[in-house]
């Protein structure tokens, strides 16, 4: 069947293969990718790799396109769903529910290719997954929050707050410190 790219629609996607023959289609033009969930199960399956081997992620982040406009599914026509799948990561992942296909931007199959190793690239689309990743990102906008009004001290006070959280009279400690600012005992 032949299936128009979802980002530049003039172009027809090309059977092509991602990492160790997984089997997907791509576009010529812009080289975003087109995967069925159904093929990458069937082929992590086949490969399953420890997590350890692959840690190389991070650095390819910066030349990862990402596509803001909703785009629609090649298959169904309709729009497809934005996850996104990382917190260190800003991109957005495009997931056709109905079809269980996944749109990867040119450069996007590198970051998610350690979570298809693993095994978890058709969990990015979970509710657990996703709730768990709006509570990181939650955690890192109220660490950037405290970073930006303690200034220079910011690191102290992490260290201070670390000591405190592992000590075995951390409470106590902390109620040291907190009469010794409102009573100035
Ligand atoms: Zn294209
Ligand atoms: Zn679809």
């Amino acid at each position: 069947m032949n299936l128009p790219c979802p980002t530049c629609s003039a172009n027809e996607l090309r059977d092509t293969a991602l990492t160790d023959a997984l089997p997907a289609r791509a576009c010529p033009e812009c080289r975003g990718a087109l995967l069925s969930l159904i093929a990458y199960r069937d082929w992590r399956h086949a490969h399953a790799a420890p997590d350890e081997a692959f840690n190389d992620a991070g650095e390819a982040s910066a030349e990862a396109a990402d596509n803001k406009a909703m785009l629609r599914c090649p298959q169904c026509k309709g729009f497809m769903t934005k996850f996104r799948f990382s917190a260190d990561a800003a991109n957005h992942i495009d997931h056709c529910d109905r079809c269980d296909l996944v749109w990867l931007d040119h450069g996007e199959w590198r970051l998610v290719e350690q979570l298809a190793r693993s095994g978890q690239l058709a969990k990015i689309f979970d509710t657990a997954w996703q709730k768990r990743l709006r509570e990181e990102q939650a955690k890192r906008r109220a660490e950037a929050r405290w970073r930006e009004q303690l200034g220079e001290d910011y690191a102290k006070a992490k260290e201070l707050r670390g000591w405190l959280a592992g000590h075995p009279k951390g409470k106590e400690l902390l109620a040291y410190l907190f009469l010794s600012q409102t009573e100035g005992a």
